[in-house]
């Protein structure tokens, strides 16, 4: 039998070259070994959400993105988090069982705190909380995750260990899959690819606004002249070109050094790379898009899936805290 993997995203609306080098591919190529559940995690976003006005759109953009890029609702569970109400039970059964100081330790808890003074909010302590919830509802074995966020998963572990051993051995503790995602910077060659840095270049663009979009790329600043040689060791676009252009990059390489390529013709390559890459996953997306109710019902056949385990756990969960009887 395979294993059980978990992972959430937060509703982020389309997505960029940054989302799938950095999750979504591995995310299609985890669909052939594991049985996968990955959710797009709509409450998590309300933590810092100002407005929930796109939040609608950003879960049908985002999962249509998913769905062109390879994931499969035949292979995989897809679904949205609040579609299957038992993770807010389950929340808050957990929290019942994790003691505070856990969670104000929490690094990312301080940072949000600092980054958001106006909104720290009760969910934004609770988060590790939900996101155990997220996990154990399903049983999970195992979580993609980068070296960053191992933290996380320890905190959730501890969560599942402490309530096995003050009830009943009822959660696996999930295990990490550590995976290398690439670092992915974006435009500006300074912050990772995001999109509250506007630096990023969307999955679904067309070719055109891809070729615009790299073009406003920063490159290295000591080529202020054609005629200047270039340092691609700091250049942005070149690495970039590693994901799109990879049997070109030794002789990109040597013609920046030598000022052999400009800067635009540079990026006019890279924009090439990217568009025949992105060629099939856009007519994919163009397909998937005219088929109006496709991530509706994607959605729905996925929240009734994950629905029949987490009933089940949540009732085991329940009998065993002394909240139901047991089954005589
Ligand atoms: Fe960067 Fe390419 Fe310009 Fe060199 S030629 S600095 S690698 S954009």
């Amino acid at each position: 039998m395979k294993q059980r993997v978990f992972s959430g995203a937060r509703p982020t609306g389309k997505q960029h070259i940054g989302n799938y080098l950095g999750a979504i591919q591995n995310y299609v190529a985890l669909q052939e070994e594991y049985d996968c559940i990955y959710c797009i995690v709509d409450v998590h976003a309300l933590t810092s959400l100002e407005s929930t006005d796109r939040l609608q759109e950003d879960i049908n953009e985002m999962m249509l993105d998913w769905l062109a890029a390879g994931l499969d609702p035949q292979k995989s569970i897809l679904f949205v988090q609040s579609h299957v109400p038992e993770v807010m039970e389950l929340h808050t059964l957990l929290s019942m069982v994790t003691p505070l100081g856990w969670l104000l330790r929490v690094p990312t808890f301080k940072e949000k705190a600092r980054m958001q003074p106006q909104n720290v909010n009760y969910g934004l302590v609770g988060y590790p909380v939900l996101m155990t919830a997220d996990i154990v509802l399903y049983k999970a074995e195992v979580v993609p995750v980068g070296e960053d966020q191992l933290p996380h998963l320890e905190l959730a572990r501890e969560i599942a260990r402490r309530f096995n051993s003050m009830f009943a051995p009822t959660f696996p503790e999930p295990q990490a899959k550590l995976t290398s995602f690439p670092l992915v910077l974006g435009l500006d060659g300074v912050q990772k690819m995001g999109k509250s840095y506007n630096n990023y270049i969307e999955l679904a663009a067309t070719s055109e606004e891809t070729l615009e979009r790299v073009m406003t790329a920063v490159t290295d600043p000591a080529r202020q002249y054609r005629s200047d040689p270039g340092h691609p060791e700091i250049c942005n676009v070149f690495s970039l070109q590693h994901f799109f252009n990879i049997n070109r990059v030794e002789e990109i390489a040597a013609e920046c050094r030598s000022a052999g390529i400009g800067c635009v013709d540079c990026k006019k390559l890279l924009a090439r790379g990217i568009n025949s890459a992105l060629e099939p996953f856009r007519e994919r997306r163009i397909a998937l898009e005219a088929k109006h109710q496709l991530v509706v019902e994607v959605l729905s056949d996925g929240a009734r899936r994950a629905q029949v385990i987490a009933k089940e756990t949540l009732a085991e969960v329940k009998e065993r805290m002394g909240l139901l009887q047991r089954a005589v």
